[in-house]
């Protein structure tokens, strides 16, 4: 998509402090960090939020998780804890529509969040 942000990241027109890239994802550093490790992990391919997963995209989601294991350890946050959140409509918090996940640790996490 043309106007989005994180298809801009993908394509490398917007910079981001890049902590991991493979054919299918990348994952790069919040710009308004909320917990002293804050990644976000983004398909490279555009896809807005869950509501647009199905059969024929679905296995990114398996893969998107084992980068985020891979990240969290890299991070050394595996051990301690983290949290892994993805925001769905404008109602579930979310602000760039381009489905992406928030890893974030190095901090005691609350509940329920805001
Ligand atoms: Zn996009
Ligand atoms: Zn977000």
């Amino acid at each position: 998509m043309n106007d989005c942000i994180f298809c801009k990241i993908v394509k490398g027109e917007i910079p981001a402090n890049k902590v991991y890239e493979d054919e299918k994802v990348i994952a790069f550093e919040d710009i308004e960090p909320q917990a002293p490790v804050h990644i976000l992990v983004i398909p490279k391919e555009h896809i807005t939020s869950i509501n647009d997963i199905n059969e024929e995209n679905s296995d990114i989601i398996g893969h998107i998780h084992l980068v985020i294991k891979t990240i969290a350890k890299e991070k050394g946050i595996n051990e301690k804890g983290y949290r892994v959140v993805t925001n769905s409509g404008k109602e579930g918090g979310q602000t760039v529509f381009h489905l992406h996940y928030h890893l974030l640790g190095g901090r005691n996490m609350m509940w329920p969040p805001g």
